[in-house]
């Protein structure tokens, strides 16, 4: 059979070959470090899980309303009006089976075949994808080295806006680097889309996966309400990666078309794992505290180890749960330069450490000259955290 020609500009998510070989080298006998991996190794909080067997067995296993039950869009705009000073209501509410849902339904409901699109690169793949899948010509801007941690490049952005730039996409808290803009980051960048008329999709996955301080929002500022999407995930602060539960927050306008989207798609999120989303946002919250608890000792210790290792250096974000170091001097050490698969599988064979490089998150930008790697610390525990940075500072050390 012949595909559709769109299906040759589907990308995909090129770390899942990097758990494919990671998995091959175990097989084979060898121990592996798993860094690669942005999933969570830690169980859903109890009461969520207690939620949605109850649910199940009230009999809630059937279809229901296409952008999701009453009481969740409900308690959910509440909930992020509480963080956000946002005055959204259940009509602005469509619940989704994950946040990822959220980006291809919000590029086919704003952008036309052959707009441009501004996404963050390096980034989440799937933003490239699902523009260039849809007909759009997706646009890369970057982010640039501060102080404490990388900041959004603005000039970057403005030099890539064109005429024909319809949406931008913003993904503060960052995977895979972990920025985070400042308020006047956030202000600039508001500006900016007002500016160019764009629309734009605020993806927040790791807007509550955070250590310390409070995460700010780029629908508070003037003119951003009207013309965002929020993307919405319940993944990361309650451990349910697999549940696929998230949502798509936004004007009503847009909130009918992607909810009209699901009808087509998917019919419905499932009815328990959306009554275990209410338990989630308005139970007791101590399960989710401790998961935090939990992964911030894991990037102190990583982030510590890592510093520590000649030819490597290293922020440590206040929010996701990725860490971004720069390698270049190590790379150059080891005789890889800009060889980052030759660097990639020299580490995972010598030492069993996996990670993802700079390279699963987009294609490097004109001018990039140092190296980075990411390291999620989501999925292993700390002893293994320290065996394996352990075994990869004295791979750097030799
Ligand atoms: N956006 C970003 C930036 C992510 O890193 C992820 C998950 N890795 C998602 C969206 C989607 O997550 P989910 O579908 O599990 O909500």
């Amino acid at each position: 059979m012949k595909n559709a020609e769109r299906i040759g500009r589907l990308g995909t998510e090129t770390a899942f070959a990097v758990s494919a070989e990671a998995r091959e080298w175990a097989a084979q006998g060898h121990k592996v470090y798993a860094f690669h991996i942005g999933d969570i190794n830690i169980r859903t909080p109890d009461n969520i899980i207690e939620a949605a067997h109850k649910a199940m067995l009230d009999g809630k296993t059937g279809y229901v309303a296409n952008a999701g039950i009453a009481e969740l869009r409900e308690a959910l705009a509440a909930d992020v009006n509480a963080s956000h000073g946002t005055s959204f209501d259940a009509s602005n509410v469509a619940i989704q089976p994950g946040g990822k849902p959220v980006i291809g339904k919000f590029i086919l409901s704003l952008m036309n075949p052959g707009d441009e699109v501004l996404y963050p690169n390096p980034g989440y793949p799937i933003y490239e994808s699902q523009i260039e899948f849809h007909g759009g010509k997706a646009v890369p801007y970057g982010f640039v080295p501060g102080k404490d941690n990388f900041g959004f490049d603005m000039a970057s952005l403005e030099k890539a806006v064109t005429p024909k730039t319809r949406l931008l996409i913003v993904n503060d808290l960052q995977n895979p680097t972990g920025a985070e803009a400042s308020e006047a980051e956030l202000k600039a960048i508001a500006e900016f889309a007002v500016k160019h008329g764009l629309y734009v999709l605020c993806d927040e996955a790791y807007f509550d996966m955070r250590f310390s301080g409070k995460s700010k929002t780029l629908v508070s500022f003037p003119g951003m309400a009207e013309r965002s999407i929020i993307l919405y995930t319940f993944s990361k602060k309650y451990a349910m990666t697999g549940w696929r539960l998230g949502a798509a927050l936004g004007p009503r306008s847009v909130i009918d078309v992607i909810a009209k989207l699901n009808l087509n798609d998917e019919s419905c999120t499932s009815n328990f794992i959306q009554l275990a989303g209410i338990e989630a946002l308005t139970g007791d919250q101590s399960g989710s505290r401790k998961i935090i608890g939990i992964l911030k000792e894991r990037r102190d210790r990583a982030a510590v180890i890592l510093n520590s290792v000649p030819g490597v250096t290293c922020y440590r974000p206040d929010a996701t749960f990725y860490l971004y170091p720069d390698v270049t001097a190590l790379m150059k050490a080891k005789g890889f330069a800009d060889d980052y698969e030759g660097f990639r599988k020299d580490v995972l064979h010598t030492t069993g450490v996996s990670f993802c490089t700079r390279l699963h998150f987009g294609r490097a930008l004109p001018g990039e000259t140092r190296r980075y790697v990411r390291l999620a610390y989501s999925g292993i525990d700390m002893a293994l955290i320290e065996e394996g940075l352990g075994k990869f500072k004295e791979y750097a050390e030799k």
